[in-house]
């Protein structure tokens, strides 16, 4: 007959199992942790081992398997993206920058600018970050800026602009981009 270890049984006994439930558990064949691994889940042991309430075959499995724990693990990037919003990534190198990061800052890495120097369509300076630093407009992707820049000389306000970009629809912008192709000859 299979027989679990101290250290195990003495987990069990943690998770609330009696001896007689152990004995149950061995009864069947289960003699380790990895045999439990075996068994897979929790409804398949709780059919081995009708002695078991669902709650403690839970607890079982989820220490047997180590699922737990990677749920914990996949679950943990999700408050980390909510805090990561404006988290920056070195465009050069991919090297995650520090929490003080500030815009204009040079990558800790590799030691150049981090963030992509971007042209403002509105003041025509150019800098880093999600904002013009002289005229405060919203800088948009480096590949829209000829279309903001139409957008502009059709009077749409400073802070449109980008809003504008981003809610058009592409057919929309491929005739947008026609006419930059004809306000360039
Ligand atoms: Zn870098
Ligand atoms: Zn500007």
């Amino acid at each position: 007959m299979a027989e679990l270890s101290n250290l195990e049984k003495n987990i069990l006994k943690a998770k609330g199992a009696t001896e007689e439930q152990i004995a149950s558990i061995e009864g069947v064949g289960i003699g380790s942790r990895a045999d439990l691994a075996v068994v897979g889940d929790a409804e398949t042991l709780l059919q081995l081992v009708p002695a078991l309430d669902a709650a403690l075959a839970g607890a079982i499995m989820t220490w047997a398997t180590g699922r737990a724990a990677v749920a914990v693990a996949a679950a943990a990037p999700t408050p980390m993206l909510v805090d990561g919003a404006d988290v920056v990534y070195c465009v050069h190198c991919k090297a995650k920058q520090p929490k003080d990061y500030k815009s204009g800052d040079l990558c800790i890495s590799c030691g150049k600018q981090a963030e992509p120097v971007r042209s403002c369509f509105w003041c025509g300076s150019s800098g880093p970050g999600a904002f013009c630093r002289e005229c405060g407009a919203e800088l948009v992707p480096p590949a829209e800026l000829d279309l903001a820049v139409l957008l502009r000389h059709e009077g749409l306000p400073k802070d449109e602009v980008p809003r504008r970009l981003r809610t058009m629809p592409p057919d929309e912008k491929d005739m947008l981009w026609s006419r930059v192709r004809k306000f360039r000859q």
